[in-house]
């Protein structure tokens, strides 16, 4: 099979160029000027942008949370990833306490294998850790799962005590792979929550009211000092306020080997979302919580300047229908997540590329080129060039939509409401090739369940790698 995009004009985190991209079986083999070749199919893409696939490196698929689990599959959470232009996903496998992490990845293999629409990769939720199974990271590793994630929030559940998180940033240091951390402290938010409900307070919006900013900033302080002590590389999940930023940037100017993500909640909606009449704040409930709405251009302005490194969704599912629901009476019992995997490209291309806030240089970058460097995907995904996965979008920056759970070209994730109801995007994903192959054609699915492969992954790739000796 071969494809030949015509037209196109070409962009990647550092080029912006008119040329025709031939496609050979999986990859792309040559890139010119007019190109005159037989193809099995000839796409014309003038006035459309092509663009790597994006890569979402933060994913819950068929997670188990409480008596649930998030509402899309690995089969329908990558179709609507692939239909918002995401070709390749990094979702996370969960070791529960007591368990190997070796047979957590065997149980989510099998949740995933030939089911999905796009690639996708596995980074391991760490619970526990103690001394006798840390060399299970390197065998980890050697099956391509080269990041971990550990939290400090949720006590009970998946917190992990700060000597469990040193000895696996300091062996990961040592294996050339990479720590993410969940940083909020949970403990003290635990205590925040016990009060609320004391004094009677059950609605969703206690849920941020009792997740102080204050508390995400100690976290972010506490997993970066340790990453400084253990000599490694972190990568921040889901940073979601000044506070947090501040930190980053002290840490980074001490020398810390800091990377951090953001996400689309963040950057555009705010509080006043759990105001909302009723039960519908739920929708709402994800952690960290939405904050004031002025972090929102401190946070775009660090993600101009080089201190966010990427924007990830945090897709994380829960109909408000019987899941949200179960925290009817108690908003510490509402599944925390929301959805978005198929809304990033298009909400960051109209508020980041649209209204001046970052270039498509830099949108291209933060979308995939980044998350593809440093969880060791690159130069496989994240660009386009000879010998690169066929991972392309053409992607139309003037088809525009308004983002709806009833919008049928805006909404394939299984979930009952869109966290973006009603924002208006301009700049909208037109056709989809996942390694090779057309899988939305200029807007229908035309791919099946089984497309997608697992990728092994390499070691931690980011703009510190190699450097830990010399630092
Ligand atoms: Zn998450």
């Amino acid at each position: 099979m071969s494809i030949l995009i015509k037209n196109g004009r070409v962009v990647t985190a550092c080029d912006d160029y008119r040329a025709d991209i031939f496609v050979h079986d999986s990859t792309v083999t040559l890139i010119g000027k007019d190109l005159v070749l037989d193809a099995d199919r000839v796409i014309d893409a003038a006035g459309k942008l092509v663009i790597p696939g994006g890569v979402d490196p933060h994913t819950h698929l068929e997670l188990p949370f409480g008596s649930t689990s998030t509402s899309d599959t690995f089969e329908t959470g990558t179709r609507a990833a692939a239909f918002g232009g995401t070709t390749c996903i990094i979702d996370f496998a969960v070791q529960f306490k007591g368990v190997s992490t070796l047979e957590a990845l065997d149980t989510w293999h099998e949740k995933a294998a030939g089911k999905t629409a796009i690639d996708y990769g596995f980074h391991m939720i760490i619970t526990d850790m103690p001394d006798h199974r840390v060399p299970e990271m390197r065998r980890l590793s050697d099956e391509g799962v080269t990041s971990y994630k550990l939290f400090m929030a949720y006590p009970g559940a998946f917190l992990s005590d700060d000597g469990t998180i040193f000895r696996a940033m300091r062996k990961a240091g040592e294996d050339g792979t990479l720590v993410c951390m969940h940083a909020e402290n949970g403990i003290v938010i635990d205590e925040l929550i016990k009060i609320a409900l004391a004094e009677g307070h059950i609605a969703p919006k206690y849920h941020a009211l009792t997740r102080p900013t204050r508390l995400e900033a100690e976290g972010t302080h506490r997993a970066l000092a340790i990453a400084e002590v253990a000599r490694a590389p972190v990568y921040i999940v889901h940073l979601s306020a000044l506070d947090s930023l501040k930190e980053l940037r002290d840490a980074r100017a001490r020398g810390v080997m800091a990377h951090a993500e953001t996400c689309p909640q963040y950057l555009l909606l705010d509080e006043t979302a759990y105001d909302a009449p009723g039960f519908e704040g739920a929708k709402y409930v994800l952690t960290p919580p939405l904050r004031e709405k002025w972090n929102q251009e401190e946070l775009w302005r660090g993600l101009r300047n080089g201190d966010l490194n990427v924007i990830s969704t945090d897709h994380c599912p829960f109909c408000l229908k019987e899941q949200k629901e179960i925290g009817k009476d108690d908003f510490s019992k509402i599944p925390n997540g929301g959805p978005g995997v198929e809304n990033r490209m298009s909400l960051i291309y109209h508020h980041g590329v649209g209204k001046g806030r970052i270039s498509l240089n830099r949108f291209v970058e933060l979308t995939s080129t980044a998350p593809a460097k440093i969880f060791g995907l690159f130069p496989k995904k994240g660009t386009i060039a000879v010998g690169s996965d066929a991972d392309i979008v053409i992607f139309d920056p003037d088809h525009e939509e308004t983002i709806s759970v009833h919008n049928a070209r805006t909404h394939h994730m299984n979930i009952d409401y869109s966290a973006y109801e009603g924002f208006r995007v301009k700049g909208f994903t037109e056709t989809v090739i996942s390694r090779g192959k057309v899988i939305i054609d200029k807007g229908d699915y035309v791919g099946r369940a089984g497309d997608g492969m697992f990728i092994k992954r390499g070691p931690y790739g980011g703009a510190h790698a190699g450097l830990r000796d010399g630092v």
